[in-house]
C-alpha cells in the first residue's frame, strides 16, 4: 500500500497567527503489577549481600554459573513435576515468535543441571560446586516481600551423595545469615526419604487423610491424589488440625536414608550449627530426596508465611534430565526477603566510603586540568568527587561541604598559569599552594600515611603583578 500523502487539511497549524494547541502529554509509563524497581537506595543493600555471598561461596570452593532466564518450558515441568504449583499455577510460559514453548525460569536448579549436562561438567572432578545469583519469575499473588520477578542466590553441589555435603550446605546458609548480621534464624530440617522408602509412607499418608477428605481445603483434596506430601505443609486453617496427628516420614525411612540423615545431624552438631527437626517439612518440589531444609526468621517481623529460603538433596534429578544417575544437593535464598528483613530489623549495609578529594574548577582551561587530575586521582584509588557541570566556585564548594569531602582541590585561571593547585583542608579551612604535578603525591602522604602533617598556611602573594581575579575566587 502506498504511503498516504498528508492532506493540506491535516496541517492546520501552518496558518499564520494561529497558536498550535499544546500536545496532550503521553500517559505516564508504569510498572507491571507484582514487579518493582530496585533503586539506588536499595542497591546498597543488594551489593552488600552480593559481596558477603561471594566471599562465602569462594570460601567454600564454589564457582559462579549464570544460565539464561528463558528456557524450554518442558525443562521446568520435568524437574519440578507437572503437578507442582510452580509449574501449574505460577510459571510464565508462552509460545515465542518461532513457535517454541518457552518459560521464564521459576527457579534456577533445572537450568543449572541442564548446563551441567550440556557442557560436560560431569567430566570435572566431582563434586562440581556451582553458585548462582539472579532473577526468577513466578506469576504469584503479589504480597509483602514477594514479587513476580524475585531474586535468588543459591548453590548446587553435583556429583556427591555424601551426607557431609548436606551439612555443609546448611552451614553455608547459616553463615550467610550470620555474616549479614540478620536477626537469629531457625533452620528447619527433615528427611523425605528416597524412591525406595517414600512410596510406603505416601500410602500411609493417603490412608490417614482419606477419611478426612471432605474436611480438607480444595487444594489438599487435589493433593491427596496428586501430591499427598504437600498436605503436610498446608497453611489452610481447615487442614492445620490434622497435621500434628499425621504419620511422620522419619518413621518410614529405610536403613540407608536413616543413616544418611543421622550423619547430617551429627555433622551439624559437630559444627555447632543450630537446627530444628521438623517432621512436616516437605518442600514444594517433586525432585527432592532425603535431606530437606528451610531457613525461617525467628523474629515475627515477616509473619509466619515467609521462609528466607531452603533446599535439599535431589539425587534423582540429573538422571531425570537425561544424564547418568548423579547425586546432588543445593539451596536457594530469596534475596528480596533477606533485604526486606535487613530493612525491617535496621540491619544496615556498611556506609559508603567518605569522599577524600573534591575537585573544583573555574574557567575552561582549569576544567581541562581538573578533568585530567580527576582521572589520575581516580585511578590511584582515591574516593574523588566533582561537579564539573557547575561553574561557580561557591556552588562547587557547597557540594564539597555537603558530602563532607576531606580535601578540595581548586584550580582557577591563576593556578593554570602557575602550574599549581590550591589544596584546601575542608575541616580546618586552611589551604596551601601545591604544584599541579605533585598534588597526587602530596595527597597520598596526607591521606595514606596515617598521620597527617599540619597544613602550612598560604604564603604571602609574590610581589610580581597578578592576573585579574576570578569570579568567586577564595
Ligand atoms: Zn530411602
Ligand atoms: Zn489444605
Amino acid at each position: 500500500m502506498p504511503f498516504p500523502k498528508a492532506s493540506p487539511k491535516a496541517t492546520p497549524a501552518g496558518k499564520a497567527g494561529q497558536v498550535p494547541a499544546p500536545r496532550p502529554s503521553a500517559p505516564v509509563a508504569r510498572l507491571l503489577r507484582g514487579f518493582r524497581d530496585l533503586l539506588p537506595a536499595d542497591m546498597t543493600y543488594w551489593e552488600h549481600v552480593r559481596k558477603v555471598a561471594g566471599r562465602l561461596v569462594t570460601g567454600y570452593g564454589f564457582s559462579w554459573i549464570d544460565p539464561p532466564v528463558l528456557e524450554d518450558a518442558t525443562l521446568f515441568a520435568r524437574a519440578a513435576g507437572r503437578q507442582s504449583d510452580i509449574v501449574t499455577k505460577e510459571m510464565y510460559n508462552f509460545t515465542d515468535a518461532s513457535g517454541e514453548n518457552v518459560a521464564l525460569r521459576p527457579e534456577f536448579t533445572p537450568g543449572v543441571v541442564r548446563a551441567f549436562l550440556e557442557h560436560g561438567l560431569a567430566s570435572l572432578p566431582q563434586p562440581v560446586r556451582l553458585a548462582y545469583w539472579g532473577p526468577a519469575f513466578r506469576h504469584d499473588r503479589p504480597q509483602h516481600g514477594r514479587y513476580r520477578q524475585l531474586h535468588q542466590f543459591g548453590v548446587e553441589v553435583i556429583g556427591s551423595g555424601a551426607s557431609v555435603v548436606d551439612a555443609q550446605l546448611v552451614a553455608l546458609v547459616y553463615h550467610l545469615c550470620e555474616e549479614l548480621h540478620l536477626p537469629p534464624v531457625s533452620i528447619q530440617l527433615n528427611s523425605i526419604g528416597c524412591a525406595n522408602c517414600r512410596p510406603a509412607f505416601r500410602t500411609e499418608l493417603v490412608n490417614y487423610y482419606k477419611p478426612k477428605r471432605r474436611y480438607l481445603c480444595e487444594d489438599c483434596k487435589k493433593r491427596l491424589v496428586r501430591n499427598p506430601l504437600r498436605m503436610l505443609d498446608c497453611k489452610h486453617p481447615d487442614c492445620q488440625q490434622y497435621i500434628a496427628g499425621a504419620p511422620q516420614i522419619v518413621d518410614w525411612l529405610d536403613e540407608a536414608c536413616r543413616k544418611h540423615f543421622m550423619a547430617v545431624v551429627e555433622y551439624l552438631d559437630g559444627m555447632e550449627i543450630p537446627y530444628v527437626l521438623n517432621p512436616h517439612l516437605v518442600r514444594g518440589l517433586d525432585y527432592y530426596t532425603r535431606t530437606v531444609f528451610e531457613i525461617w526468621p525467628t523474629a515475627d517481623a515477616m509473619g509466619a508465611t515467609a521462609s528466607l529460603g531452603g533446599g535439599g538433596r535431589y539425587d534423582d534429578l540429573v538422571a531425570q534430565m537425561g544424564g547418568v544417575p548423579t547425586p546432588a544437593a543445593g539451596f536457594s535464598v530469596g534475596l528480596d526477603r533477606i533485604v526486606l528483613l535487613m530493612k525491617e530489623q535496621s540491619v544496615n549495609p556498611p556506609p559508603p566510603k567518605k569522599t577524600e578529594v573534591f575537585l573544583a574548577q573555574i574557567g575552561e582551561a582549569a576544567k581541562v586540568k581538573a578533568l585530567k587530575l580527576y582521572e589520575q586521582l581516580r585511578t590511584e584509588g582515591f574516593v574523588v568527587a566533582e561537579n564539573f557541570s557547575k561553574d561557580s566556585l561557591k556552588a562547587q564548594l557547597e557540594i564539597a561541604n555537603r558530602i563532607a569531602a576531606r580535601y578540595a582541590i581548586i584550580i582557577g585561571q591563576k593556578e593554570v598559569l602557575d602550574g599549581t593547585v590550591l589544596l584546601r583542608d575542608m575541616d580546618g579551612g586552611m589551604q596551601e599552594i601545591v604544584d599541579y604535578g605533585k598534588v597526587v603525591a602530596d595527597l597520598t602522604k596526607k591521606l595514606r600515611s596515617g598521620v597527617e602533617p599540619p597544613v602550612a598556611p598560604v604564603p604571602a602573594p609574590p610581589a610580581e603583578p597578578q592576573p585579574p581575579a576570578q569570579e568567586g575566587k577564595p
